[in-house]
């Protein structure tokens, strides 16, 4: 048996060396649903390039008094001229990936990729959000717009804690699924411990 030793160079504790790019492979993907040929006997996959630390910001804008009126949201996708430099970076090593892959034997084939000088514009007209919504309620001093303190308690609000991913100092670089459910235990121990 094989045995695989996982090296972790990055410092967890600095920013500046966590991973700007993730690149997942999804089984039957495409980039626009209408633009995905008939599959035949065929199937596909995805190199999905990500952005885990987008430094693009949006806007919500709360345009009624009446809570069940939808807020104005401009998530700003790409406004921020870095995210789609890292962006491009990730799909010309996509790219390189398959490519490789083709090389080495896989039976696979190029459809609906980018010519090199046309990524850009690829890049824009695919990108969208990757359902990793947080941090509208954030954790943080009320000077600082924090919504809950570090107990999850709204400030202001008495006998109210939020427990969910909207309260995510910022967005967390991986898939956040596992963080939101370290909340929800760390919710019920604190009220837990707030009955004792
Ligand atoms: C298509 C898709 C794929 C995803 N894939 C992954 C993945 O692979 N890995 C990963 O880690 N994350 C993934 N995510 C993200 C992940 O699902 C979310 O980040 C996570 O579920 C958010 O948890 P939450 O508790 O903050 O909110 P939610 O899970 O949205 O929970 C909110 C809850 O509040 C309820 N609710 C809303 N309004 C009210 C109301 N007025 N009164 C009472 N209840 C209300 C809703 O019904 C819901 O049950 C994916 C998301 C989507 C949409």
């Amino acid at each position: 048996m094989t045995e695989y030793t996982y090296l972790h160079q990055s410092q967890p504790e600095s920013e500046s060396s966590l991973p700007d790019l993730e690149l997942a492979w999804i089984g039957a993907w495409g980039t626009t649903e209408t633009e995905l040929p008939k599959l035949g006997r065929f199937g596909y996959n995805t190199i999905l390039v990500q952005l885990p630390h987008p430094k693009s910001t949006g806007s919500l804008e709360i345009i009624d008094r009446d809570a069940r009126k939808f807020p104005n949201v401009d998530p700003g996708y790409l406004t921020a001229e870095e995210d789609l430099e890292t962006l491009r970076r990730g799909v010309v090593h996509g790219l390189e990936v398959g490519r490789k892959m083709i090389a080495s034997g896989y039976d696979i084939k190029e459809e609906l990729v980018p010519k090199e000088d046309e990524i850009d514009e690829f890049i824009r007209k695919v990108a969208t959000g990757a359902y990793h919504l947080s941090s509208t309620c954030r954790m943080a001093p009320q000077e600082e717009n924090g919504v809950v303190n570090q107990n999850l308690q709204v400030y202001g609000v008495k006998g109210l804690r939020i427990a969910d991913a909207s309260v995510f100092r910022k967005l967390v670089g991986v898939k956040p699924q596992a963080t939101i459910v370290m909340i929800g235990e760390m919710c019920a121990d604190i009220v837990l411990a707030s009955l004792e």
